[in-house]
């Protein structure tokens, strides 16, 4: 019978570590760290989702605002106050939540938030940053899998990990920290002959295909790491994973339950990258100010303060 991987104490745990830091970073800083996250539209679930983020950034003392927009605002009146927050050094994070309206082009909302203010990872930069390997704010979802995997105790290292979906938001980043890990990665999607034959090899098995029961007991190899990313509600209004979990969980090693597996860490996450964003800007603005004490004393011998 497999061990379940409690997603809500190992979010709250990275929380309170992140939440203890803060009153230190703001004694050598001067502020505290700030997210901002943007809605458009009146989506009861998105608007409750994203007052849940900006709620749990406050409670581990961030600066944390919504920003609720009107259905018909236009892209370019986003866009326009994204750059608003681009500019303005005390925000460190933005978040548009996704999706849209119609009329309103994603990629082009997500490629003008500053990429180093990015804190959902979308941003095309921090895409590339990712697949090639460089510095990079890394989106939260995968992340947050990766976290989860290891706090299994089991090395990534040399197993074989199976990824089912491909979606730019999850499949494809953590197939890439897989990777990262050293895993020898698979990915599987609805071009996939036989998923059966594909999951049966993996040692971790990560689900995100929005398709309820899609993995039964007979897709998983004795003793696997089963992430289930899933999250649909089934006939009866609840919400379920993409794993068959209660017949999986007498085949897995470890297994993720719906809910309180993949969602929590997703949030820890992105308080994770508020803070990288924060290091990111304040590191740079002292670099700055020590730049400037340096060339001030150098040209005229006076004082930078
Ligand atoms: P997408 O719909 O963008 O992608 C789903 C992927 O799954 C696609 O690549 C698709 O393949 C693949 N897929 C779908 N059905 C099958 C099938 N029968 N066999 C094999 N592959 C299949 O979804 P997302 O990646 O955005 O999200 C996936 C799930 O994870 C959703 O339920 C979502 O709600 C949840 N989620 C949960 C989060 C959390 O914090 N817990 C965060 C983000 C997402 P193809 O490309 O061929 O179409």
């Amino acid at each position: 019978m497999a061990q379940i991987i409690d997603g809500k104490k190992l979010g709250a745990r990275i929380k309170e570590k992140i939440h203890e830091q803060i009153p230190l970073l703001e004694q050598q800083y001067g502020r505290r760290p700030s997210l901002y996250v943007i809605i458009v539209g009146e989506d009861e679930g998105s608007l409750k989702y994203v007052t849940n983020k900006v709620k749990t950034a406050k409670t581990i003392g961030m600066d944390a605002r919504l920003i609720a927009l009107k259905e018909n605002i236009s892209e370019s009146e986003l866009i326009n106050i994204i750059h608003v927050l681009n500019a303005d050094p005390l925000v460190d994070g933005i978040l548009v939540q996704l999706p849209l309206p119609n009329h309103i082009n994603e990629d082009r909302v997500v490629d003008a938030i500053e990429k180093h203010k990015d804190v959902d990872g979308f941003h095309a930069l921090n895409v590339g940053s990712l697949w090639q390997g460089t510095h990079c704010i890394a989106p939260c979802t995968p992340k947050g899998i990766i976290q989860l995997i290891k706090s299994t105790g089991i090395e990534i290292r040399g197993k074989m990990a199976v990824v089912v979906g491909r979606s730019n938001i999850v499949g494809k980043p953590v197939a890439k920290l897989l990777l990262d890990e050293n895993a020898t990665v698979v990915m599987a999607h609805t071009g996939t002959r036989d998923l059966r034959a594909v999951t049966l090899l993996a040692d971790i098995l990560v689900v995100a295909a929005g398709q309820e029961k899609l993995i039964t007991a007979d897709m998983v190899k004795p003793g696997a790491v089963v992430i289930d990313v899933g999250i649909t509600r089934n006939a009866e209004g609840k919400v379920v994973g993409d794993v068959d979990f209660e017949n999986v969980k007498e085949v897995a090693g470890y297994i993720t339950p719906v809910p309180g597996g993949v969602g929590p860490l997703t949030i820890a996450m992105l308080m994770k990258n508020t803070m990288e964003c924060f290091l990111c800007h304040a590191e740079s603005s002292t670099d700055v100010s020590k730049l400037w004490a340096t060339i001030i004393k150098a040209r005229i011998g006076g004082s930078a303060e």
